[in-house]
């Protein structure tokens, strides 16, 4: 054979397109190229390909070799082609070969392959970057598939369904193999890790109505703004918030695991438990959203299927607040590129927390306030109309004393999360998501009011000169206070509890 074609992936965003590697071995001076628009690294993998092949034991080839990764349009920036293009040159120059019985080559028992995979200059193979995202666009697009990958990697892989993932510490084992002179072992999949013991609700004392939002927020995956002063507990409620989620799906944490392996971690174990993530209001807004040279997921993503917790909320950049907006109506967020604009997931649940005042003691019952009606002002106008408008529930929480400690522990969180549970089967069957992503129709279809509460709406909007986007936030809300109370219609009370989430800032 001259001519070998081998598929492999590239990475795009949070997905991985096909790419053929195709090699042709042609007559005329020593050469070897490789076209395509390769980046930097993929000339630099013609140096480590070359000399794996001679340290792996083989010859490598003369006469003028050109190797083709195929679209040519596609971003190639990674050694993961080392192990195909190496492969590709094994087999163009007769090296490896197929036997179909009859003495013939046969190119077409690779077709259902895949391969990646760096190689060092001894012909070891060195992991490659979100392996777990390569195997889930393999899984979806050729199910059935087999997957040859270096060992570390297929460890990851391996929890990918619809897959067949072989484990390689060397080219010349990928050799023996494809040859039949020796077996690759299947790849082992890491531990499902079940469920890390989430900090409990009943660690927060008092705060009965924060409480209740947070149970709220967490039945109808609805989006959170607390204003309180330091020490009220914001933090902490925070990070109680996945305790209180359904754990996830076991394709949900395959994503979430895929996500964070772009980030070149690779992925030691599959979490049942949501993502907290909860950034530095100093963060970048490339680190928050996502971006850079070679473009990494920020922080919405890595709290895909989870919660993104932004404290100190009006701290941060008035660029980061404002491209929260899109990914938070959409779910997903787009990185526009020179090239190639790229595509993450993030649908986040947020909760945010903020002081009420610059000092931070304002409306404190003790400490007095050192801030003037203008400082004041300022400081919450960091936060402008159309991001408030986006988010679904605003509580001020009280002062709270050194008392409190007194109190006996509040409701564990296992007790919350079986409510939680319940409310979120009742919003999948009738509606099939959560009722902080109705929308349009569905709002008036799945939101119907019983006429005093419809009475009670009308009015308070007007008082609160709510636009129709404030209107749809407070009847999701009202919405799942009902689905709580395992009401069918809306009543006036859940209307009332809904309003009471809507607390005007400054
Ligand atoms: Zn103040």
């Amino acid at each position: 054979m001259t001519l070998a074609i081998l598929a492999s992936r590239a990475l795009a965003g949070a997905d991985a397109p096909a790419v053929r590697v195709e090699t042709h071995l042609g007559v005329g001076l020593p050469a070897f190229t490789v076209v395509g628009l390769p980046d930097t690294e993929v000339r630099e993998s013609r140096e480590r390909v070359r000399a794996a092949i001679v340290n792996s034991g083989f010859e490598f080839p003369n006469g003028r070799i050109t190797v083709n990764l195929s679209p040519a349009d596609l971003p190639k920036a990674s050694a993961r082609f080392d192990l195909p293009i190496a492969l590709s040159v094994l087999l163009a120059s007769g090296q490896i070969a197929i036997d179909d019985g009859k003495g013939e080559v046969v190119p077409l028992a690779l077709q259902n392959m895949v391969f990646a995979g760096e190689l060092s200059l001894t012909g070891a193979l060195v992991p490659v970057r979100a392996a777990l995202v390569l195997a889930m666009a393999v899984s979806r697009e050729q199910p059935g598939a087999t997957m040859i990958l270096p060992s570390a990697n297929a460890a990851e892989a391996a929890w990918v369904p619809d897959l067949n993932v072989l484990a390689a510490n060397t080219l010349a084992e990928v050799a023996a193999h494809l040859m039949g002179n020796a077996r690759l072992p299947k790849g082992e999949p890491r531990a499902w890790n079940q469920m890390d013991a989430p900090p409990c609700l009943s660690d927060v004392r008092g705060q009965p109505m924060a409480r209740r939002a947070l149970e709220v927020a967490a039945a109808g995956g609805h989006s959170m703004l607390m204003v309180g002063p330091p020490g009220a507990g914001k933090s902490m409620l925070a990070q109680r918030l996945p305790g209180l989620l359904p754990p996830l799906t076991r394709v949900q944490a395959l994503e979430s695991a895929a996500i964070s392996s772009l980030t070149g971690q690779p992925a030691t174990a599959l979490h049942r438990q949501p993502p907290f993530r909860a950034p530095h209001h100093g963060a970048s807004a490339v680190a928050l959203i996502g971006g850079g040279a070679v473009p990494r997921p920020g922080e919405i993503s890595l709290a895909h299927h989870g919660v993104l917790f932004l404290d100190e909320l009006p701290e941060f950049t008035r660029k980061s607040l404002e491209s929260l907006r899109e990914p938070l109506e959409t779910g997903r967020v787009a990185i526009a590129r020179a090239r190639h604009a790229v595509e993450y997931p993030a649908r986040f649940q947020l909760i945010s927390a903020m002081n009420p005042c610059p000092c931070g003691w304002r409306g404190h019952p003790k400490r007095p306030c050192a801030c003037t009606p203008d400082q004041v002002a300022r400081y919450v106008s960091r936060l402008s109309g159309p991001l408030l408008d986006r988010l679904d529930l605003l509580i001020e929480l009280p002062a709270t004393g050194t008392d409190c400690l007194e109190l006996p522990p509040g409701e564990p969180s296992e007790a919350v999360r079986e409510r939680v549970a319940r409310c979120r089967a009742l919003q999948q069957e009738r509606q099939g998501g959560v009722n902080a992503r109705l929308e349009g129709a569905a709002i008036d279809a799945h939101c119907e009011l019983e006429t005093d509460a419809q009475q009670l709406l009308v009015k308070a909007i007007q008082r609160l000169h709510g636009s129709a986007r404030v209107t749809h936030r407070v009847l999701r809300v009202a919405r799942t206070v009902a689905d709580l109370d395992a009401q069918p219609r809306i009543q006036a009370r859940h209307v009332a509890e809904a309003l009471q989430y809507r607390c005007r800032l400054g």
